[in-house]
């Protein structure tokens, strides 16, 4: 039966789902699970009892119909009763037991949510509820708060073992009151005869524990620790992100936030003591680590982690394969909060799980003390056989995964080509353009478009900040931005034209290579500059003085660059485009007029070269992102013509 079928029994089930996903108050990021049990018709037309869950991989908020997996009820019952199961045979039945071979793989969770005697169950790791349960007393305060009216479940991993336990308390602890199910130091259980009643349970029980937060908390000691309220240091920023990168073993992109509650967390003067205690539900360690690192000694942290991972590796049932000892939350009474993941989307994610986490910290706090689980249960989770299958079957990063390219004249031609050629390949990217369209060319996360004025020095360190303050450092620059002035013979040329294409072409890159270089050479693995150049340099054109000598002006200097630059790693090379016909400076009629003016059709004038070809944006976009590649790692200083072969140049 496919899943097609189900549509109709999920209408309700997909709708709150999507109601508790979309609050991060409830869940955050693929977090918590949901379920709905019925009857439907078997291939033979018998009768068969399904449980439609959560399918891993799909997120509640955004979650469709053919996300929930429909797995044959009676045998998730039957497997919460053996004595044990490990967790590749507990995927293998999940898997066996689905009525849909097209499903999704149900969450771990549901032998959990099979054994729960509800229509409708909704599980989520609310604030309010980690903040009450990751305290020292937390039995008492879980009863004061709901009393009878929820069971009380102490921790458990997560997957078989916390559904047998369940399946074991649960029909002893229930009662005709019961209206959910507290899992100290994890989360909550509501339950429901229809998606709305589980629904409206979650957001009573949650909202009864808010209130208990704000009418029992204590004020906090008001001593507090100097915090920065300086503009944030860029240099300290790409230094943090290229020593994380390090340790790592790939660059990491770094995001950095200052908001009021960030600042008042950092003010603690207990900081270091409530922020390395853990996690505030065990499945966060998979986006945040255990523990933060405050301060910025990034190799400390890594040993320490090092540490961490051969204390509890040998407890382990089987080996274990270490994961980079990088951290991914960073707390610095000058930076504020630095995230840190191997895309933007991963870093911003952390961020969110983190601010969450400081809010459950201090109203943990408030209550009397923050106390999570400890190292070996967290180690457990973080090194969960699934998860370290999870890691094996993932498919090798992109190549510039975690890097950070900037590109100047980025809204059209070569410049928007090689953006997309650079987040193809991973980059987070930042376009510059005086054309304001260029901040609406792309709303995905990885891309950032300024608006500037390259011809402005001051304009230009201000974006090349923008950019640091925005990602964390600049691996990439493409130097793409320039202009071709009209044609004019020399006896005619005026110094107005000879200095405007000088100051744009020359001049502005100068500038923008000063403010870079600082940058580059932070860079997480090595700076590369990439400049475009023109044929024009090699072979000048009758009629483009201004033009060809700018262009001459800019490739002398990338080659003064590659001298001097060597030593910090910073690879510069040039490529020499020419007969670019897809960019904004060849409309219809030039190519028109160039053709006719050599006596050739437009499609002869455009492939004019010893291959006969046409040479496009992105050919060139291409080569500029590859000649940023590991296959060029070891060449500086080159000029690389991208032209279909020119016999003047050949
Ligand atoms: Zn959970």
């Amino acid at each position: 039966m496919s899943s097609k079928g189900f549509e109709s029994l999920l209408g309700d089930r997909v709708r709150t789902s999507r109601l508790i996903g979309s609050d991060p108050a409830l869940v955050l990021h693929g977090g918590g699970n949901t379920s709905f049990k019925c009857s439907v018709a078997d291939i033979d037309g018998a009768s068969v009892d399904v449980l439609f869950v959560k399918g891993s991989g799909w997120d509640l908020a955004t979650i469709e119909s053919q996300g929930f997996s429909p797995v044959r009820l009676s045998s998730l019952k039957q497997l919460s009763k053996l004595p044990s199961l490990s967790d590749s045979e507990m995927v293998n039945q999940l898997r066996i037991n689905l009525l849909d071979a097209e499903a999704p793989v149900p969450s771990v969770e549901a032998i959990l949510h099979a054994v729960l005697p509800y229509t409708y169950v909704d599980h989520t790791h609310a604030d309010a509820i980690l903040a009450l349960t990751n305290t020292d007393n937390a039995v008492e305060r879980v009863k004061e708060v709901f009393g009878d009216s929820v069971v009380i479940i102490p921790y458990v991993m997560p997957g078989f073992d916390l559904a047998r336990c369940v399946a074991e308390e649960f029909p002893r602890a229930a009662t005709s009151s019961t209206l959910g199910m507290v899992l100290l130091n994890h989360g909550l259980f509501s339950f429901g005869a229809t998606a709305e009643e589980s629904y409206q349970r979650t957001l009573e029980l949650v909202a009864k524990a808010e209130r208990y937060l704000k009418s029992s908390s204590s004020p906090q000691r008001s001593i507090k620790s100097e915090v920065s309220s300086q503009p944030v240091d860029p240099i300290s920023l790409a230094e943090l992100r290229r020593a994380v990168s390090r340790v790592a073993g790939h660059p990491m992109v770094l995001l950095n936030f200052r908001t009021p509650s960030i600042t008042e967390f950092l003010g603690r003067e207990d900081l270091e003591s409530v922020a390395l205690r853990g996690p505030a539900t065990p499945d966060h360690v998979l986006r945040t680590k255990r523990l933060p690192l405050i301060g910025r000694d990034v190799e400390h942290y890594a040993r320490e982690y090092q540490v961490y991972f051969s204390e509890y590796q040998p407890k382990a049932k089987e080996r274990k394969q270490s994961l980079d000892p990088a951290p991914r939350v960073v707390l610095d009474r000058e930076l504020g909060l630095c995230t840190i993941g191997r895309s933007v989307r991963d870093a911003k994610i952390v961020a969110d799980i983190y601010e969450h986490t400081i809010t459950i910290i201090q109203a943990a706090e408030r209550l009397g003390g923050y106390c999570p689980l400890g190292a070996r249960d967290i180690f457990d989770v973080e090194y969960w056989d699934l998860e370290q299958a999870k890691l094996r079957r993932q498919p090798a990063p992109a190549a510039f995964a975690g890097e950070i390219a900037l590109v100047t004249g980025a809204a059209s031609g070569i410049g928007a080509a090689a953006v997309k050629s650079l987040l193809a390949r991973g980059a987070a990217v930042v376009g510059l353009d005086k054309n304001p369209i260029v901040a609406s060319m792309s709303n995905r996360a990885d891309f950032i478009g300024l608006c500037c004025d390259l011809t402005d020095a001051n304009e230009v360190e201000r974006a090349v900040i923008e950019v640091v303050r925005a990602f964390g450092g600049i691996d990439i620059a493409v130097l793409n931005a320039g202009i071709f002035p009209h044609t004019t013979k020399l006896d005619v040329l005026g110094l107005d034209t000879w200095r405007s294409a000088m100051s744009i072409n020359a001049d502005a890159n100068l500038c923008l290579m000063r403010s870079l270089h600082p940058y580059l050479k932070r860079a997480a693995r090595a700076g590369r500059l990439v400049v475009v150049g023109s044929k024009n340099v090699p072979a000048p054109g009758v009629g483009a003085a201004a033009y060809s000598a700018s262009k001459a002006a800019l490739t002398q200097l990338a080659r003064i660059a590659a001298l001097e630059w060597g030593r910090d790693g910073i690879r510069v090379n040039v490529i020499h485009p020419d007969g670019v016909f897809d960019t904004a400076i060849w409309t219809d009629e030039v190519i028109a007029a160039r053709a006719s003016s050599h006596g050739l059709s437009v499609q002869d004038y455009k492939t004019r070269n010893v291959l006969e070809v046409e040479i496009n944006s992105r050919d060139v976009a291409e080569l500029i992102a590859e000649v940023c590649g590991q296959v060029f790692d070891k060449i500086t200083g080159a000029q690389i013509p991208i032209d279909g072969g020119s016999d003047r140049i050949i």
